[in-house]
């Protein structure tokens, strides 16, 4: 009979770091996952926002610390990692969430701004992923975590850089997830759709609007639903309490369209 490497640890054993938790789905998701009794590490470059967060979390009677992150700084990584795991111990479980989006295309992008997107994206996320997988693999356990995007079904033009660093970022978590493969350690994708966060509130109008009557037109937006930050959070804690010996490969989550009335129906 096999035997399963994943271990059946209780939520307070299994310390989380969320990065991006300063707001949207990061900030849901550290929220939810400490109500589950998970130690929660929230890092983002907006420590302040963090350190609020955590005190909140701390208020309703779980664990949570604000450490601050800059993922387009690899020794702020380094000092990151290292900060975390004194506070809550060896980290179990990494949601990796944080990312950088502006808008661009492939033609006329500055080559800064497609370099500022893989920096924070991809090199950033695999530089924290490198310090906290290696301690998941030895001790043959964990959750890693990856918040990327329906962009990988639908790309959407207009933010091509943000596109090309999600696609980088799936690339690199479908091989690590063929490297840890029976190692104990979970690889998971969490692919969010249209979500009401932060994201795109500091484009200028000009851009966003012309944007999105361009994904409305390409049928790439069905609708104009958006999901809260909660509900991706509910895919997260999901692929974190997923049962041993299971794993939540990849999770796309939709907003649900409006009702379509009953004439709307016979008239198509
Ligand atoms: P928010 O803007 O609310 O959150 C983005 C988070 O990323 C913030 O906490 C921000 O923190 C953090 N972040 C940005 N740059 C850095 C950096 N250099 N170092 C550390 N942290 C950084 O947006 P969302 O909650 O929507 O975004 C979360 C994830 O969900 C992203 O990966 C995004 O691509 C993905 N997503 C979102 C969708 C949506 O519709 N909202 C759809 C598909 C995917 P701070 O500024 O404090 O550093």
């Amino acid at each position: 009979m096999s035997t399963t490497p994943f271990a059946d640890l209780p939520p307070a054993d299994r310390p989380v770091v969320v990065t991006g938790a300063s707001s949207g789905i990061g900030e849901a998701s550290a929220r939810a996952l400490a109500a589950l009794g998970h130690p929660v590490v929230l890092g983002a470059r907006r420590t302040e926002a963090c350190e609020r967060i955590a005190a909140e979390i701390r208020d309703a009677g779980a664990t949570a610390y604000a450490v601050g992150l800059d993922l387009g700084d690899l020794a702020a990584i380094d000092s990151f990692a290292k900060q975390a795991e004194e506070l809550v111990g060896t980290i179990d479980v990494l949601v990796s969430n944080a990312g950088f989006v502006q808008p661009g295309e492939v033609l006329t992008a500055d080559v800064e701004l497609l370099e500022q997107h893989l920096q924070i994206n991809v090199v950033g996320t695999r530089r924290l992923v490198q310090l906290l997988g290696a301690g998941m693999v030895s001790r043959g356990h964990g959750d890693l975590v990856f918040v990327t995007s329906e962009v990988m079904r639908a790309p959407r033009p207009g933010i091509a850089l943000y596109v090309t660093s999600k696609y980088a970022v799936e690339g690199m978590v479908s091989v690590l997830a063929l490297e840890l493969e029976g190692t104990g350690v979970r690889v998971s994708t969490v692919r969010p759709g249209a979500t009401m966060t932060e994201m795109g509130w500091d484009w200028d109008p000009e851009v966003t609007g012309p944007l999105y009557a361009d994904w409305q037109r390409r049928g790439i937006q069905r609708h104009d639903n958006f999901m809260l930050p909660a509900d991706v959070a509910a895919a997260v804690t999901a692929v974190v309490a997923a049962p041993p010996g299971v794993t939540f490969r990849v999770l796309e989550v939709e907003p649900l369209a409006p009702p379509i009335t009953q004439p709307e129906r016979t008239n198509r």
